[in-house]
């Protein structure tokens, strides 16, 4: 619906804005190079899946003399040089049936070099992509810097494309790339391509396909224009059917967005669900889909949920904030380019916070846990030692390099800009609240920016940091510019927790562990391992006893332990976990320190933990403010009819 009526490739950039902030290369119907007049066609195999093995068969239009061709670098959403060239094998060229020589770029390693005979006009160009990432023996998720290919230098989206794909015989397939065939099945017979329409190769790496053996597709809120559905792919028949109460929670989502943003920029919207431990949790967004994976039986126990229940709302938010509007630094007319991560406390930090907002007034989460994982977020950005001599615009700027931290972590920080972003965004909104006494919110700064010029299909309006504390200015007048430097530019010895405060509660400490916080724990023990010991002694232990972090200057930190390290021992007897649980309670309030033996390498130490606190667990608690506006916030601003129906 409406996919034609838009530019030929689907997507609009709008190019008087781009042209005021001096994007002008970019703007739609710049010239378009020789090389791309003609579509690309690539034609994707995933009947190999299983084995990790995705193909390519590409056929580009040439012209004879040198081409060099090119694979994404800088992916969006990653926000990081991460497009796989390293797990490309196979390639080959060939035209008019002869084999073409190839030559790798000496800098740019995601080049190839080519010399097109003369009277050549198509080549050909085959290459396999070794997947380790969102695949499984039932389930794979392309995203298409696996296997693209196209002339460098050149704007991608100035470059046509023509997608194929080809599935397991049986699988289903769920992408919001157009069908050639309208209205087709999403299960393909045995060994046929399925064709999409013709889109840019900018547009292409931001539609992925879902497939997978058990794959159901659901309509949710039919009632809302335009179509949202989500295609849900699972290792096995009883996962991938998603219960009816979980769907009504979902298609309140797409309710409570509605609502929240006032406007959509896309033509239908996917979500492309896998249930798999083994494809794994975690999402990439998308303009009109997104890329969302949670492990199994996480939508079907309830003790599971929290630690994924704002996934979906959080991707979803994205096709707004970080699709829609984005960062003009970040943006980039190619993946080759690197893109400047200044601002990522809003495309990441806002979203975060919408993203827990949603689900809460989606029913996804309750409000007590969402009180419960901001309060974890809060501490836990509060306790990691590195905001002292780096500050949250830092964690941005250099997000490209912190993704995944080893040792030491809590002081080299990660990308916080998410966490802090969400402490912030809550400060604002809870500022406006007060400030004109519950008759404006961040909801009203949403609207404005993130609908800026109403419905559109997939674009990109760019903006810079002036346009952001202008557009806040408009929903309340305030210093918005020196507020927002003094949060993200400065190190601040303590995380914000005005929002919080304003919001009518505290941050506090029990002595239990919240159920959203064993949520976590159980989702994601490589991170958090028991996460038991962390507020209290400074330590993050695996059940082996093996230590992942030591909090910087913390009591653990003061007795030398060290990541890597392994605690074999505790005051004299062997350890276990519920023997340190223990120890630290029998500390309290005494003199006598927590006697560790610790295996360093094939070394044994000695540890002294001079700690007296006992356990101590983030919670939040109500404070005196008379306006709860943290209970304001969560509640839902639309109505539910009906669940979802089954398409
Ligand atoms: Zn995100």
């Amino acid at each position: 619906m409406g996919r034609a009526s838009l530019t030929r490739n689907g997507v609009t950039i709008l190019a008087g804005v781009f042209a005021a902030l001096g994007f002008a290369n970019v703007q739609v119907g710049a010239k378009h190079t020789q090389s791309a007049k003609e579509p690309i066609q690539i034609v994707a195999d995933l009947s190999e899946a299983p084995r990790r093995i995705f193909r390519a068969e590409i056929d580009l239009p040439v012209t004879a003399g040198p081409l060099t061709l090119t694979t994404p670098q800088w992916i969006p959403g990653t926000h990081m040089p991460v497009g796989p060239v390293a797990k490309i094998a196979g390639v080959a060229f060939t035209a008019n049936g002869q084999t073409l020589l190839w030559r790798r770029d000496e800098v740019d390693l995601y080049q190839f070099h080519l010399t097109i005979p003369s009277g050549v006009t198509n080549l050909h160009a085959h290459l396999d992509c070794i997947v380790s990432d969102r695949v499984s023996e039932k389930v794979a998720m392309l995203e298409w810097e696996s296997l693209l290919l196209y002339p460098a230098h050149i704007a991608v989206r100035e470059i046509p494309v023509q997608p194929s794909v080809i599935v397991p015989a049986g699988w289903g397939i769920g992408t919001a790339l157009t069908p050639m065939a309208p209205g087709s099945n999403p299960v393909p017979a045995a060994g046929s391509t399925t064709r999409f329409a013709e889109t840019d190769v900018e547009q292409l790496e931001d539609s992925p396909i879902l497939t997978g053996e058990y794959f159901h597709e659901f309509l949710l809120a039919p009632e809302i224009s335009p179509k949202h559905v989500i295609g849900v792919a699972a290792d096995t028949p009883e996962e991938a059917a998603l219960k009816a109460p979980v769907l009504a929670e979902i298609a309140n989502l797409v309710r409570e967005a509605d609502k929240e943003y006032g406007s959509h920029h896309y033509h239908e919207y996917h979500f492309l669900l896998t249930v798999s431990d083994v494809a794994g949790i975690g999402g990439l967004e998308h303009g009109q889909s997104s890329d969302d994976g949670v492990g199994d039986k996480d939508f079907t126990e309830s003790e599971r949920r929290p630690a994924i229940a704002d996934l979906l709302a959080h991707e979803f938010t994205h096709s707004w904030n970080g699709k829609y509007r984005r960062p003009a630094s970040l943006y980039q007319p190619d993946f080759a380019t690197p893109q400047h991560g200044e601002l990522l406390w809003v495309y990441e930090g806002m979203t975060q916070y919408l993203g827990n907002v949603l689900a809460a007034r989606a029913g996804l989460k309750s409000p007590q846990e969402y009180r419960e994982v901001l309060a974890f977020w809060a501490a836990w950005m509060d306790f990691t030692a590195g905001r002292n001599w780096r500050s949250t615009e830092d964690t941005a700027v250099a997000a490209s390099l912190l993704r995944d931290i080893d040792r030491w972590g809590n002081w080299t920080r990660g990308q916080d800009y998410y966490f802090e972003g969400e402490l912030l965004w809550l400060d604002i909104d809870t500022l406006i609240r007060k400030t004109t006494n519950n008759h404006k919110s961040l909801d009203d700064f949403e609207r404005l920016f993130l609908g800026k010029g109403g419905n559109t299909g997939p674009a990109i309006v760019p903006y810079t940091f002036d346009e952001l504390a202008a557009t806040l200015n408009q929903v309340m007048p305030y210093d918005w510019a020196s507020f927002l430097h003094d949060r993200i530019d400065n190190v601040h010895e303590h995380a914000d927790f005005d929002g919080i405060r304003r919001g009518g509660y505290d941050v506090a400490y029990q002595e239990e562990l919240s159920a959203s916080e064993k949520s976590m724990v159980q989702a994601f023990p490589k991170w958090l391992g028991s996460l038991e010991e962390w507020f209290s002694a400074g330590v993050l232990v695996n059940a082996d006893g093996s230590i992942l972090d030591v909090r910087w200057n913390g009591p653990s930190y003061e007795a030398g332990l060290a990541p890597g390290d392994r605690i074999i021992g505790v005051n004299g007897r062997v350890y276990n976990g519920d023997l340190l649980r223990a120890a630290i309670r029998d500390a309290k309030g005494k003199t006598e320190p927590i006697h560790l033996m610790v295996q360093r390498e094939s070394y044994l130490r000695t540890a002294d933990i001079d700690y007296h606190g006992g356990e101590r667990y983030p919670v939040l608690k109500r404070n005196g403010e008379t306006s709860a506006y943290l209970d304001d916030i969560v509640k839902p601003l639309a109505s539910s009819p009906n669940a979802a129906e089954k398409k």
